[in-house]
């Protein structure tokens, strides 16, 4: 593990106590930017419970008003999978994700801390994980489309535990791999310089010029290829779509960094517009399985094939969960040389692989990727060409080997990325 970034000699010289009170920190200021008299509510995975302390400490010095976690463990989660009546799977805790939508509403806002073992459910029935996946996306698809919204502030931090640390270590001993995961999270999330405050403004605004500049360019596409040919795709955007990046200013006014860390520019590509091969550049890790050398063939916007090497059968499931989970929903542009993808770390969870390479994601679009998309109505986002779904998962395409081209109305393509890097 060699990164380019030397973290900064009083980062180096903290306890680990203190770098993990700075991520609580910077998760509750620049995350969140949680205002005072806001509720809070928290999920975490159990091994997250010295992090969530912290951040409930920050929290409240913030001046929240009340903090709440829901924990998840990931042995009670395996449990189900081991021993639990088969009509279990169909069935989701609706009073729980409909008092989480109540909070939203009410005006809190909300952290979600990543951690759990990616390869949790790898062995288990990938027909049960699909009814559960669908069965918790439905009930949970009223404070889901408050997040996709952006209506209140929110944001997701990571939590390094030992089974996803022996996951992206295998070689290393449990202490060691658990060590160098917290490293590489401290390191990719911004928090390692001697004022990790100001060096966040300062990868917003860098984020902020990319984003005016596609904005102003008004695309009609974007054309994404590899000299090998395993991937030629192009990706209609949305009508009067809008790029995104860094930091968002929410529906309840504050501004906040829905993902630390962030390193992307994305928008909402056309339902309807997409055409070509493409071939993911890293593997999936979908609700606990692993899903390899991901390739599919887009006819008009719709996957007509679709094969992976490993995880076939849970590519297949979810590509079939409803009509828009086989269309795109957004499509992100990230440089190769991001502090991320230099790590050369697979982490095998999204919020870090989105944000090594340039990627697409099937399901729901952000209707803040579109103009005035807060306020518009389900089918006046459809006709713009935004997707609908239960679910939004993102896959990685880019790579050192991909170019990427900007296409105009007039259908003159302008280089964009070359060798996964800003031209
Ligand atoms: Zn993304
Ligand atoms: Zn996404």
């Amino acid at each position: 593990m060699s990164f380019t970034g030397t973290p900064s000699d009083t980062f180096a010289a903290l306890t680990f106590d203190q770098k993990l009170d700075r991520l609580a920190e910077v998760s509750v200021k620049i995350g969140l930017n949680l205002q005072p008299g806001q509720q809070l509510v928290l999920t975490a995975p159990t091994e997250a419970i010295p992090l969530v302390r912290r951040i409930t400490a920050h929290a409240y010095k913030a001046g929240a008003k009340l903090v709440t976690c829901f924990y998840s463990d990931d042995e009670a989660v395996l449990a189900r999978y081991l021993h639990a009546p088969d009509e279990s799977f169909d069935y989701a805790a609706e009073w729980y994700h409909d008092a989480i939508a109540t909070a939203f509403r009410s005006g809190a806002a909300r952290m979600g801390i990543t951690g759990s073992n990616p390869a949790l459910l790898a062995g288990q029935d990938a027909g049960k994980v699909s009814r559960a996946n669908i069965a918790a996306s439905k009930a949970s698809k009223a404070g889901l489309e408050i997040i996709t919204r952006h209506e209140i502030n929110w944001t997701i931090v990571a939590c390094a535990t030992p089974a996803w640390a022996a996951l992206v270590f295998p070689q290393d001993e449990p202490t060691v791999a658990l060590g160098k995961l917290w490293d590489a999270i401290f390191f990719a999330s911004r928090i390692t310089s001697a004022d990790p405050v100001t060096e966040w403004q300062a990868h917003g605004a860098v984020l902020k010029a990319r984003v005016d500049q596609l904005n102003s360019s008004r695309y009609h596409s974007l054309r994404f290829y590899t000299a090998d040919g395993k991937t030629d795709l192009t990706v209609g955007l949305a009508d009067q779509h809008l790029w995104a990046g860094g930091g968002t200013h929410a529906g309840n006014g504050v501004y906040c960094q829905p993902n630390i860390p962030t390193e992307e520019c994305f928008t909402t590509p056309h339902r309807d517009r997409v055409n070509g091969v493409v071939t993911a550049s890293k593997p999936l890790s979908h609700q606990g399985t692993l899903i390899e050398n991901i390739c599919c063939v887009f006819t008009d916007g719709k996957i007509v094939q679709a094969t992976a090497t490993a995880g076939e059968a849970a590519l297949r499931k979810l590509i079939a969960v409803d009509d828009g989970a086989s269309h795109l929903g957004e499509v992100a542009l990230v440089p190769f040389h991001s502090p991320i993808a230099q790590s050369g770390i697979l982490f095998w969870n999204t919020l870090f692989d989105e944000n090594a390479a340039s990627h697409i994601a099937l399901g729901q679009a952000y209707s803040t990727c579109l103009i005035g998309g807060e306020t518009m109505s389900l089918a006046d986002l459809a006709k713009r060409g935004a997707n609908e779904s239960l679910i939004h998962v993102d896959w990685m395409i880019g790579s050192a080997a991909m170019s990427v081209d900007g296409i105009t109305a007039a259908g003159k393509a302008e280089p964009l990325m070359r060798a996964g890097d800003w031209v």
